[in-house]
């Protein structure tokens, strides 16, 4: 017997009948005598739904009475699912009981539609798992130290799950989908993509910072932090199958790299074409520009992604990076009001329509000619690059928008990812 956290994503939740599945899968697990507690989101769109309906009754700001109040909001999705997943259970003959974040209570900070989790009080929870039950907590939500509702932004419910497997140091954490597990890159954008039966976690941590949404970022910090055995799974699967099989099935995340393992050099491709280029041209190239530039930017909470600063010509420069785009028009709003009237240029240029495009593998580290091999690929489909970043295990570019189902595709094959490829040749060091 173990205790065992279940999350279940918006599309498995995504109608009446789909939670009655859910609720047969988790009794399965019960009857087999686990203790389990289950996350799930909201239904899927219920989150889009809402935060819509903000938009009909109020064009969007920044302030903090404003993003309360969206909290307040989305934080009604989830709350939905819980109770409707409690009561199929109790249809199902399982004693069940469900919590709003705020109930158990989950803690987190005051950072509204991006808060973090502080702390997860478990004794309610252990005493309903004393008493027999299924504990269903809602993903995606906390409440801060005024008792105000916060959410964890767009695709939290992963991190809910992760954290609260951490916190009750549960034996496995399962992230129930709508695929059945962690591919080389999104299966919906090339279909040759294959499953990785494991995954390890600096690799998946690169993957989903850098757009992946297989798996929200935090979660799978938190798993790291807290050493979280991580299984991305289908949740499509007949909801009988035996268990063994299907706590066997999808992604593993892991933690030790394994010497004996054939690694991959690119385990996998990520984008993103969530961020928006801003440059500022002609700028004096001085000592504490950069400061001047993203200090502004990085007071005004705005999170910067790529840098990049170009050779000088008579002591002038341009200078670009990349925000969230949701963030864009703060961020040129903040370079014209608090950075241009001492920098003497007010040439600022911007670009919405980009995408980043990753390459991500461990095997990187010990093998040179990556990234190079990387711009060939995009070279020959005629695909211009606008910026590069690097780290140990990924490399990064940032090309126009409309490129970047070609690009994805360009480099899953150059980097012998696609599915029809021999084994041998499936980019193994
Ligand atoms: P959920 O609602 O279950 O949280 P999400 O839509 O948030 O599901 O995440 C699952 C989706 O992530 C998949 O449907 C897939 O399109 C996308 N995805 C992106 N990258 C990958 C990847 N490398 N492997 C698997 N799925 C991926
Ligand atoms: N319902 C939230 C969202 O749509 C959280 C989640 O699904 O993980 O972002
Ligand atoms: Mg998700």
């Amino acid at each position: 017997m173990a205790l065992i956290v279940h999350k279940y994503g918006g599309t498995s939740m995504g109608s009446t009948e789909r939670i009655r599945n859910v609720a047969k899968r988790v009794a399965k697990w019960v009857r087999a005598g686990h203790q389990m507690v289950v996350v799930p989101s909201a239904m899927s769109g219920e989150t889009n739904r809402l935060l819509g309906l903000a938009k009909e009754v109020a064009p969007a700001r920044h302030d903090e009475a404003v993003q309360r109040e969206l909290d307040m909001l989305a934080s009604t999705g989830e709350q939905v699912s819980v109770g409707l997943l409690a009561l199929a259970l109790h249809a199902e003959g399982i004693p069940a009981v469900s919590y709003a974040g705020w109930q158990v209570p989950i803690r987190t900070n005051n950072a509204y539609t991006k808060a973090r989790i502080e702390s997860i009080a478990d004794e309610r929870v252990r005493s309903d798992l004393a008493a027999g039950k299924v504990v269903i907590i809602a993903g995606f939500q906390g409440v801060d130290d005024d008792g105000h509702i916060t959410t964890l932004g767009r695709g939290g419910s992963d991190t809910s799950a992760v954290a609260v497997a951490a916190a009750l140091k549960a034996a496995e954490c399962l992230i129930y989908t709508d695929v059945d597990g962690v591919y080389t890159t999104d299966p919906r954008v090339v279909p040759e993509a294959r499953r990785l039966s494991t995954v390890s976690f600096e690799e998946m941590l690169e993957m989903a910072s850098m757009g992946s949404k297989v798996l929200q970022i935090r979660s799978v910090e938190f798993a790291g932090k807290y050493q979280v055995p991580l299984r991305v799974l289908s949740s499509f699967t007949p909801w009988d199958i035996p268990i063994a099989e299907e706590a066997a099935s999808g992604t593993l995340i892991t933690f030790e790299e394994d010497e004996k393992m054939e690694q991959a050099v690119v385990s996998g491709i990520a984008f993103n074409r969530d961020e928006a280029k801003v440059s500022i041209l002609g700028v004096p190239d001085r000592p504490g520009i950069a400061y001047q530039i993203l200090g502004a930017v990085a007071d005004a909470n705005i999170e910067v992604d790529v840098i990049i600063q170009n050779v000088s010509h008579d002591g002038k420069t341009d200078f670009s990076f990349t925000v969230h785009r949701n963030e864009y028009a703060r961020t040129v709003d903040v370079l014209k009001t608090k950075v241009v009237p001492t920098l003497g240029t007010d040439r600022i240029e911007g670009d919405t329509k980009i995408c980043k495009v990753s390459i991500v593998g461990i095997g990187m580290r010990s093998h040179v000619g990556i990234a190079s091999k990387m711009f060939r690929a995009l070279s020959e489909e005629g695909i211009n690059i606008q910026m590069i970043s690097t780290s140990e295990i990924k490399t990064s570019v940032v090309i126009d928008e409309k490129y970047m189902e070609l690009a994805v595709r360009a480099l899953h094959k150059a980097f012998d990812l696609d599915l029809d490829q021999p084994a041998a040749a499936a980019g193994k060091s």
